[in-house]
């Protein structure tokens, strides 16, 4: 059966990544399935090509397409500065309620990695996409906002604010935080993963990195009873996932020091941030870290890397990202065996050491070939 994929070009070298990067997936989709073309590629506008087209930077129509749409894949998207405008990727996000912010983070063989064993790197993270310090609910020092809000904090809930303090906002829900955890536990039944760990700041802020916690073991334990045990009755074993937590900054020595111990991660959406790009760094850097924001219909699929816009239309851009997040596209496709393809033929053309630039500085030896000759080598 065929599938629509709508897709967005992109901006900066989101082009030449695409030139390269398309046909690496499409040769692994016809390589697995006898010649089959499973794939409907369907373009939709947006960013800088759009606003030359139709004087949007986000047309009506595309976002009318991806509101029904189930499989989506983007390059990078420029957000035009100074003129007010929200980031492009945020609308996107907000709009679609693209609530799981989706990357996994494992190791290329030959690839230089500042951990010790970063064979051990095979991890999915989890990261609320929605809520937290990003629901942009932010008031300045002194301005006329700030100081009501911390009269109320300080006269009516006799909290020690200083009255010339800058004040945000943190809000987590039970329903955005059980929705990112049930998607996380599923995944992790599904894929066969041993463990699901919930990470957290809880020891300090209670009412919401704790209750974020508190909340996915509830998922665990009220919808995954024949799936998921803790730590605890890991002791005497019965059941595939363990579901476990640590504290945020535990978890990042922990990540260093003994990666094997994690598989999926879940958390909350500014300590996601952080550990999907300090786990991306183990492995490869941004060439090579793909990803997907997911709601409960669409999963939209792109690279987690930007324009590189000091890069674009040179033939230097790594399209590494761009069609590992093809496989991930095809793994949540229902055409794993099209993925396989494609982190073979990675493995293979890193371990052949020709490679694009941003690789080539990370790899003992290594050739440096350009943005085009690196997606023939993989598509080969
Ligand atoms: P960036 O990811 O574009 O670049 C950071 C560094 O990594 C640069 O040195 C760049 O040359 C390099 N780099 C990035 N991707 C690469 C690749 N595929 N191959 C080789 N090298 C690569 O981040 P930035 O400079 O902070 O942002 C540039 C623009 O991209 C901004 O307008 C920003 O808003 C946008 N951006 C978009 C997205 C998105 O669409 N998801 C994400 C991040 C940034």
């Amino acid at each position: 059966m065929q599938k629509t994929v709508y897709f967005i070009e992109g901006d900066g070298i989101g082009p030449e990544v695409w030139a390269a990067g398309r046909p690496v997936i499409d040769a692994a989709v016809a390589k697995a399935y006898g010649g089959e073309r499973r794939l409907e590629w369907v373009q939709l506008l947006a960013g800088e090509k759009a606003f030359a087209e139709t004087g949007q930077y986000l047309p009506q129509a595309t976002m009318d397409a991806l509101r029904g749409a189930e499989l989506a894949m983007k390059g990078p998207l420029t957000t035009p500065v100074g003129k007010g405008f929200r980031s492009l990727n945020v609308t996107l996000r907000q709009t679609l309620d693209l609530y799981a912010c989706i990357r996994p983070v494992r190791h290329f063989e030959g690839v230089e990695s500042p951990v010790k064993r970063p064979e051990a790197v095979d991890m999915v993270v989890f990261r609320e996409n929605t809520e937290d310090v990003y629901a942009g609910i932010e008031f300045a020092s002194g301005s006329p906002e700030a100081k009501r809000l911390i009269a109320f904090l300080r006269d009516e809930l006799g909290a020690d604010v200083d009255p010339a303090a800058g004040v945000g906002v943190k809000p987590i829900t039970e329903r955005c935080s059980k929705r990112l955890v049930r998607k996380a536990i599923r995944f992790a039944v599904d894929a066969g993963r041993p463990s699901v760990t919930l990470v957290h700041k809880g020891n300090i802020m209670k009412y919401t990195e704790g209750a974020f916690r508190a909340w996915g073991y509830e998922v665990a334990a009220d919808e995954f009873a024949d799936n998921v045990m803790t730590e605890d009755e890991a002791a005497t074993g019965g059941k595939p996932v363990i579901i476990k937590d640590r504290i945020a900054d535990a978890m990042f020595q922990n990540a260093l020091m003994y990666p094997e111990q994690y598989s999926v991660l879940a958390t909350t959406n500014l300590n996601g941030d952080y550990l999907s790009d300090a786990l991306a760094a183990q492995v490869g850097g941004l060439g090579l870290a793909p990803g997907v924001n997911m709601g409960d219909t669409l999963a939209f699929f792109e690279p987690t890397h930007g324009t590189a816009p000091t890069i674009a239309g040179k033939d230097k851009a790594n399209p590494g990202s761009l069609i590992l997040s093809g496989a991930m596209m095809l793994e949540h496709a229902g055409m794993p065996e099209a993925a396989a393809l494609i982190h073979a033929a990675m493995d293979r053309v890193i371990s052949s050491r020709r490679v694009t630039v941003d690789l080539a500085s990370q790899i003992a030896d290594a050739q440096t070939v350009g943005c085009k000759a690196f997606g023939e080598l993989l598509g080969e």
